[in-house]
Parts: C-alpha cells; sequence; structure tokens
C-alpha cells in the first residue's frame, strides 16, 4: 500500500510580485496613483493626462468618481 502524494497538492502558485494595472493603458506596473474606487493610473498616462487630470499638480482628480487626490512623490 503506497502512500501516494494528492496530486491536486501541487507546489502553490506563488503570487507574483505586487503590481498595479494601469487603467488607462493597461500595463503592470510597479507604481500607479490610485484612487479609493479602484481606479489606478501609472505615471506614464499621468504624465500624459496631467493637463486634463491636475491643474496645480498638488491634487488630482480621478475621471471615474470625481474624487480628489493628493498629488504628491511617494
Ligand atoms: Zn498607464
Ligand atoms: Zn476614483
Amino acid at each position: 500500500m503506497a502512500d501516494e502524494p494528492n496530486p491536486s497538492e501541487g507546489p502553490r502558485p506563488r503570487r507574483r510580485k505586487r503590481e498595479y494595472e494601469c487603467c488607462c493603458c493597461r500595463r503592470q506596473v510597479a507604481f500607479c496613483w490610485s484612487c479609493t474606487c479602484g481606479f489606478s493610473i501609472c505615471q506614464e498616462c499621468m504624465d500624459e493626462n496631467a493637463w486634463g487630470m491636475t491643474c496645480n499638480f498638488v491634487t488630482w482628480t480621478c475621471p471615474d468618481c470625481g474624487a480628489s487626490n493628493s498629488y504628491a512623490n511617494q
């Protein structure tokens, strides 16, 4: 009677390094500006859209919910 290991109990898939998905370009990036509603945008897209998202570079407005988020280097 061989005690065979349960084939369904293989090594668990490791979770990838925590990354964000940009809601704008859909890329996985290491850092995103994110809103409490779940919207996130990468630095590149933020730079491209800064003219429409922030007027003072102190806060940026979420295009999804309209909330103001702090635009400060983290
Ligand atoms: Zn992006
Ligand atoms: Zn939002």
